[in-house]
């Protein structure tokens, strides 16, 4: 068999203007590289599709071709090139954080995160376009401590509308891990696809030695371009690992395999580019819940209150002045003292009790005060995620009950 394997590796930088989407194609006939804006958004318009072959003698726009041809010896009997199977398009949806991050030359901390662009990823790994023709578009570019509920609402938006074109295969949100499993989640609530959407991220800024983020963005795409990902809700990719939007959590403050699952685990492997799925979710997720953002543009606020040893309930009428639902961080099995059980009586918003502690389950039973919802095995940043979309649809704390054992 002979086969080619003509790669274009485009570097350089492609001056980019609010949200756009660029297309990243080979187009062997004329071995150019074709960019196109698909949409660019500016104050909440959409421009028309509009293609256009780069100039590379531009002043903003530097492309660098390079072909590179690996030839395998032919067998006697096959003589035809095998063409590659087309596959769906993947996009990608850049947020910021440390896989964008830029630093001192090989050192892990004190870094500036969201720095790179979403072309400067997909730059650093041509291996994408052995996988699928990618898209980028360019959400923000924040640390995602600075992620808000419109970013949220935006990435629903955008890909609840991408996913209904058909050359489109699946997504993948490039994110920082701090908020990534509170964006995973809300994502896994209210995208309307059975699509693969994927997100990822990295614990070291590119700039270090051995950073993650491009194998970590290598694998993401081959779980979103993988039939193997439809309809499993959405998922995290990290150190070769795949875990749904409910399970994931951040585990450590630096170790490169932070992102974990606690008590539930990983559900799937990456291996070279090989996908490998063990477990699913049994909870309802993406085209399977009763959330609709398409008409919001903020969602209602949730104060998280932690619980230590002495603290001043004082803070629990202060966040309820300021929030349409709060969340508890309970020791324990979501307990708090008697000066926390007296305050949260007298409170008029709903209240959801989660644990301080990172495994666990919290169920009516162990309730402390009438009229709380337990938060199920949520932890206080994934309940509160859930308490702002419950919020849109209902005030009822069965109902919001109801909702926590569902999702
Ligand atoms: N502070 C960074 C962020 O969440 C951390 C990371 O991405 O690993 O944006």
């Amino acid at each position: 068999m002979k086969r080619a394997v003509i790669a274009l590796i485009v570097a350089g930088t492609i001056a980019l203007s609010g949200c756009s989407l660029i297309t990243f194609e080979s187009n062997p006939a004329t071995s150019s590289t074709e960019v196109t804006e698909i949409s660019e958004e500016t104050n909440g318009t959409s421009a028309p599709a509009e293609s256009t072959a780069v100039d590379t003698s531009s002043a903003e726009t530097t492309v660098t071709e390079t072909t590179v041809i690996s030839e395998e010896t032919a067998t006697a009997e096959t003589t035809a090139v095998q063409e590659p199977v087309p596959a769906g398009k993947v996009v990608i949806l850049a947020t910021g954080g440390t896989i964008a991050g830029v630093g001192d030359a090989g050192k892990s901390a004190g870094y500036r995160p969201g720095t790179l662009t979403a072309e400067d990823l997909i730059s650093a790994v041509p291996e994408l376009a052995d996988v699928a023709p990618i898209e980028a578009i360019q959400v923000c570019n924040v640390n995602s401590d600075d992620i808000t509920a419109s970013v949220w609402i935006e990435l629903a938006n955008r890909i609840n509308e991408l996913s209904k074109d058909p050359d489109i295969s699946g997504f993948v949100i490039t994110h920082g891990t701090d908020t990534m499993e509170e964006t995973a989640y809300f994502l896994n609530l209210t995208v309307k696809t059975d699509k693969p959407v994927v997100i990822t991220g990295s614990m070291r800024p590119s700039t270090s030695i051995s950073a993650d983020g491009p194998m970590n963005l290598y694998e993401s795409v081959c779980v979103a371009a993988s039939d193997e990902a439809v309809g499993k809700g959405v998922l995290v990719v990290f150190s070769d690992l795949i875990f749904t939007a409910r399970s994931v959590t951040k585990t450590s403050t630096y170790d490169v395999m932070a992102i974990s699952a606690g008590e539930t685990g990983a559900c799937g492997v990456v291996r070279d580019g090989a996908v490998y799925f063990y477990e699913e979710s049994v909870k309802c997720h993406t085209t399977a819940t009763e959330f609709d953002v398409s008409a919001l543009d903020s969602l209602p606020k949730v104060s998280v209150i932690y619980f230590s040893v002495d603290m001043d309930p004082g803070i629990l009428r202060y966040a309820a002045e300021h929030s349409d639902g709060i969340v508890i961080a309970g020791a324990g099995a979501g307990e708090f003292s008697e000066g926390y059980i007296e305050v949260i009586n007298s409170l008029k918003i709903p209240v959801v009790i989660s644990s301080r502690i990172g495994d666990g389950i919290i169920i009516p039973a162990n309730l402390l005060c009438d009229g709380t919802v337990a938060a199920d095995n949520l932890p206080p940043q994934k309940a509160a995620v859930l308490l702002r979309l419950a919020l849109t649809k209902t005030k009822d704390v069965s109902e919001i009950q109801e909702m926590f054992f569902k999702y």
